[in-house]
């Protein structure tokens, strides 16, 4: 099953639990435009390298399309039209007023040099140009991109207007426009949402052990986040695999050690760490599982081995619809990426309006409104799982759903 018809397969059982409008439901099991393009781009060797790239904007119902663009080597136009209806659903889960879109280069940009990023980033800007700017589609940050290549996304795009655009992309860096608490607000949004969970449930955070998959932007801020609040983080991942410890790490000293020898598994101390397969992570007893790597994490064969009680995905789509299944046969209870990791596109949509006024708030006010957000978010879709007896996954679709129908019904 392509990850596209995971998406749908998640919509649909959501529409039928909600009695969906039928028109509503196919609106959204194909997205509004798709963008296919080919960046050439000149090598630091003289060479000249085509890289394929991609574009989906599922849909603008809500507000401009909005969403991340990645650069690894698994994207394809699948998997971008997939991640695009999350951000279409992930916006209406939140009822912020944006719509989804999604863009991705096939490439290793840990193969190329800072000055091929570059080129391959301003390329890739000239291509879409026709189809972005301010009011119609912002691009953001996701896998493997950062706040320095929107910089040079907005700066490549006010280039081709000859004028100051940059509210084209969000995520960018401080000096350029960007939005104070962006880099840590995906980790930050699913934190204040664990946190009600287990304080709904009594649990404290130093009772809490935690593991996180995956030491990207999200998963090295979260464990930094949690373990600030007093959670212990006892395993941590990356590509290359993982450690588990029998004491909380310190993942401040992890991320400076991960910066030195590459990978998280050459960190913590030996006396209390030992190394584990990424296979072998996913499968450690402990309280709270963060899926923060990549998709299609969790499925049929892996799922029944699971021994986390509660799993919250700041990733998109890491649990496919069979692992679903068998964790809910488990009663392992799962936080949804479409509400836990909407903390991200909640404070781009705040860069945006900062953009627009060109009036700054401080990061205190950013994650005041971002805290807001996410509760009351939280609250709705608590509520609907209650309302449908489901689960927070199907729940948070409900409550997605029922916002877009009645914007699509103006139609
Ligand atoms: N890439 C992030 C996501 O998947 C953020 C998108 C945005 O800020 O537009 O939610």
């Amino acid at each position: 099953m392509s990850l596209f018809n995971n998406t749908l397969a998640q919509i649909e059982k959501a529409a039928s639990l909600i009695g969906l409008n039928e028109d509503v439901l196919h609106i959204l099991s194909e997205p509004q435009r798709k963008v296919e393009v080919s960046i050439p781009v000149r090598m630091d060797d003289g060479s000249l390298r085509l890289f394929e790239g991609f574009r989906v904007q599922h849909n603008n119902v809500c507000g401009p399309y909005k969403g991340g663009f990645r650069y690894h080597t698994q994207v394809d136009m699948e998997e971008v039209k997939a991640l695009s209806a999350w951000m279409t659903i992930k916006c209406a889960v939140v009822g912020i007023p944006l719509g989804g879109a999604k863009g991705g280069v096939v490439v290793n940009p840990k193969e190329l040099s800072e000055g091929e990023i570059e080129r391959l980033t301003r390329n890739y800007v000239r291509l879409l140009e026709p189809v972005i700017g301010p009011d119609m589609d912002i691009p953001a940050p996701d896998v493997n991109t950062n706040a320095k290549i929107m910089d040079w996304f907005a700066d490549e795009y006010s280039k081709l207007k000859g004028k100051d655009m940059k509210g084209v992309v969000t995520g960018k860096s401080l000096e350029n426009g960007g939005s104070k608490g962006r880099s840590a607000a995906t980790a930050q949004g699913g934190v204040y949402i664990l946190d009600e969970f287990l304080r709904e449930k009594d649990i404290k955070p130093e009772e809490t052990t935690i593991v996180v998959q995956g030491f990207g932007n999200a998963g090295e801020t979260a464990a930094r986040l949690l373990t600030e609040e007093g959670y212990k983080v006892v395993g941590v991942s990356d590509s290359q695999g993982g450690i588990v410890c029998a004491h909380a790490v310190n993942p401040e000293e992890i991320s400076s050690c991960k910066t030195d020898k590459s990978s998280v598994v050459h960190c913590g101390d030996p006396a209390d760490c030992r190394r584990v397969t990424n296979e072998d992570l996913l499968e450690l007893e402990c309280d709270v599982l963060v899926l923060a790597a990549m998709e299609n994490q969790l499925t049929k064969e892996n799922a029944p081995l699971v021994k986390a009680k509660y799993i919250l995905e700041l990733a998109n789509g890491p649990i496919t619809p069979e692992a679903d299944e068998t964790l809910k046969q488990k009663n392992i209870c799962i936080i949804p990426d479409i509400l836990a990791n909407a903390g991200g596109v909640t404070v781009s949509y705040f860069e945006m309006l900062q953009n627009a006024d060109n009036n700054y708030l401080s990061e205190e006010e950013i994650n005041e409104k971002l805290k807001e957000i996410m509760v009351t978010a939280w609250q709705e879709v608590k509520t609907n799982a209650e309302k449908y007896e489901c689960t927070l996954r199907e729940a948070a679709y409900a409550t997605a759903l029922g916002r877009l129908e009645e914007k699509l019904s103006e139609l």
